[in-house]
């Protein structure tokens, strides 16, 4: 005699690579469970190491449930096994599945993100280079280049303001702040202000300051490519700080400049790259757009400019 709950199992996830958070469609193929939803659900790793719990399990997009498919809108979430909760019990894919990016959402069906606006009136965000990093000539140039070159590979409106700036590290400034930070106790961190607007369904967010600060204690490598022994590298921690500033989250993949840690290993191991990955594009690129076609205007605030329409 077999149990019933023995027949349910996931056997196959396609795609087995994915974007979390954009509204790719994730299909779970397997047998046993039921044709109709119910009170079961489909839940992934997290962040914290913890599986979604059953509620926010229920807010993810559900396409399609059969008895050996479902299809969903695969949220942000770590890679590891697809856990399926059918009657109250808990079954785990066999494969994995690989989240090589994550797009941070502010609600999860519909999705809705944190907007980028058009805040300086030149179409985005001027960021301000504080004298701590401004007066290392290698940081400066570090700066400039990143922030060029991630404007290139992602479209966003960032310019430099053309003066260094002495101010605190505090959002109600205003200022959108890149400095170093001697009582910061990691590498690199980045943290904003927002507001947000209730509406019917949902706020409506936008990031009014950006803050991306440094430790004064790590031995930074400012150049480009490979990182010197024992050093860590600032463009690549600016990299994964900028790729916050744009609505990414922490991936668990290794190679990715979204993995949860920037400096030492095993980040050492592709940090010599200086751009972001092709996943990490695509994840941004909808952020982007996003920010540059909404409709909603509180306060008369204006989506983000996109950089060819800015004579
Ligand atoms: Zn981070």
């Amino acid at each position: 005699m077999t149990s019933s709950n023995s027949e349910i199992e996931i056997n196959n996830i396609s795609p087995n690579e994915i974007v979390g958070g954009v509204g790719k469609v994730l299909t779970i193929e397997g047998i046993g469970f039921n044709n109709i939803q119910g009170d079961s659900y489909i839940s992934f790793k997290q962040e914290s190491g913890e599986y979604m719990d059953e509620i926010e399990s229920k807010k993810i997009k559900y396409i399609f449930w059969s008895n050996n498919s479902i299809k969903i809108e695969m949220p942000c979430a770590y890679s590891g096994e697809v856990k399926i909760c059918v009657n109250g019990l808990e079954f785990f894919s066999e494969k994995k599945i690989y989240v090589k990016a994550n797009l941070g959402y502010t609600n999860l069906n519909p999705l809705q993100y944190c907007h980028l606006i058009n805040q300086n009136g030149k179409g985005g965000y001027t960021w301000s280079i504080h004298t701590s990093l401004w007066n290392i000539p290698e940081a400066r140039i570090a700066i400039e280049e990143v922030i060029q070159e991630f404007r290139e590979d992602t479209g966003v409106n960032f310019i430099l303001e053309e003066n260094p700036t002495d101010a605190e590290i505090d959002l109600n400034n205003n200022i959108n702040l890149i400095t170093l930070d001697p009582t910061l106790n990691c590498p690199g961190h980045f943290f904003n202000k927002y507001w947000d607007f209730p509406m019917d369904l949902y706020n409506f967010r936008y990031t009014q300051t950006m803050i991306i600060h440094f430790s004064d204690k790590e031995q930074w490598y400012f150049g480009k490519g490979k990182i010197p022994e024992g050093k860590s590298k600032f463009r690549y921690v600016l990299l994964h700080e900028l790729c916050h500033s744009v609505g990414l989250g922490h991936v668990n993949e290794e190679g990715q400049t979204m993995f949860h840690t920037v400096t030492m290993l095993p980040s050492n191991n592709w940090s010599y790259r200086d751009r972001i990955t092709e996943e990490e594009k695509i994840a941004i690129l909808h952020f982007i757009n996003n920010s540059q076609n909404f409709t909603f205007s509180p306060n008369g605030i204006l989506p983000l400019k996109k950089i060819d329409e800015i004579v």
